[in-house]
């Protein structure tokens, strides 16, 4: 546990807050909460040395992203899952959401003619956006928490705005949950920037009993991570050892924080859903899985390389990846199935010359996300079923 993080997010959240007594009483609940949740944590943070130190802006502690989330005026903040160490995982809503019934469901209504028996009429798109799957991966979070900030107070933490993404949101319905992986998060370090290859891999995919790092595929070996077996697990499980990037077996969802993002999918009709990762290299958005709609794949083909093509022009990578569907297999699999909607990852540079770099390709992602979809629909359901007999 940090110490002086209590004090620090009472100070945060009362900056803001009502003179009411009744918030004081929650924001104290939600202290206890945490501070419970802290100690049912079987590992503790794991802490290599070498870090740089960060600047203030870059705010990824549970306690901070639970103030940002607390603060929420403008948007709703609701906490939609309990993390197995008793986080909370938070939702962020933008937009006008009807919690209506709807009276099919994706898979149904898609067969039976008329898609919107599911989908509906809806004015706007929908995204869900959903970063720190991995709790060593904090560059989503900080973006997440940032945009936040923005869409609050119209600038964030570094005092900067984005008028264009404020402008073009203004068209959408957005969902953010800022950490998905709130255990995970609890026990990495702020960040990996300055740190050497063995420490990235350590505090991401854990360490075993002598000393060696869980390597990034060895790790797929096991779900759970059998944690009586390790000696650190690293930020990528929560809690009960489960990976949340491949809780994605219909029927056998084994994480809070998998079904309550499934059930925002489904419930809101996503359009689109934002899977936020980051690693050693340049940052890229991953192309789409082949296991999914063509007209999907198609279109997220589309629309990472045109994320890759501005990466570039930005300067933080050179060149594109090749535009070709991946195979990949995860929780974004299941987004086609539960919504009809396109899901996508992108990975940001964790070792990027500049704390602002590890986290711009965020911003650029979702400036080209939103201007897309106004030319084209993210998930064109018609074209989807076109042809379905
Ligand atoms: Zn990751």
């Amino acid at each position: 546990m940090r110490s002086g993080w209590w004090t620090l997010l009472l100070a945060a959240v009362c900056a803001g807050c009502l003179s009411a007594n009744q918030k004081k009483t929650t924001t104290e609940a939600g202290a206890m909460n945490l501070q419970d949740a802290y100690r049912n944590l079987r590992f503790p943070q794991s802490s290599y040395g070498g870090e740089e130190p960060r600047p203030d802006w870059w705010r990824c502690r549970p306690e901070e992203i639970v103030a940002v989330c607390e603060s929420v005026r403008r948007g709703k903040a609701r906490v939609v899952a309990r993390t197995a160490a008793g986080f909370p995982v938070y939702a962020v809503f933008y937009g006008e959401f009807d919690d209506a019934p709807r009276p099919s469901n994706w898979s149904a209504a898609g067969s039976s003619g008329s898609y919107k028996s599911y989908y509906g009429q809806p004015e706007k798109q929908t995204i869900v956006w959903a970063t720190g799957f991995h709790g060593a991966e904090p560059e989503g979070v900080v973006a997440t928490v940032n945009l936040i900030q923005m869409l609050e107070t119209g600038q964030d933490f570094r005092a900067r705005s984005y008028p264009r993404i404020l402008e073009l949101l203004e068209q959408y319905r957005i969902i953010f949950l800022p950490c998905v992986n709130m255990d995970g998060r609890a026990i990495s370090p702020d960040h990996l920037k300055g740190t050497d290859k063995v420490t990235f891999r350590k505090a991401c995919q854990g360490e075993w009993p002598d000393g060696r790092p869980i390597e990034w595929r060895e790790s797929k070996e096991h779900f759970p991570l059998p944690l009586d077996r390790v000696k650190h697990p690293g930020g990528y499980p929560n809690a009960d050892g489960y990976n949340i990037m491949h809780d994605a077996t219909p029927g056998n969802i084994r994480t809070a924080e998998a079904r309550a993002m499934l059930e925002l999918i489904e419930r809101y009709g996503a359009d689109f859903f934002f899977n936020g990762h980051s690693c050693e290299g340049k940052p890229f958005m991953i192309m789409p899985s082949e296991i999914s709609y063509q007209v999907l794949v198609q279109r997220g083909l589309d629309l990472a390389d045109e994320i890759n093509g501005r990466l570039a022009a930005a300067g933080l990578r050179e060149g594109k990846p090749n535009k070709v569907a991946s195979r990949t297999l995860n929780f974004n699999n299941l987004v086609p199935l539960t919504s009809g909607g396109l899901a996508m990852s992108l990975e940001c540079n964790s070792w990027a010359e500049s704390f602002d770099d590890m986290v711009e390709s965020n911003f650029i992602a979702l400036e080209t996300i939103l201007e897309s979809g106004l030319q084209k629909p993210l998930a064109d359901r018609e074209a989807i079923l076109r042809g379905l007999e």
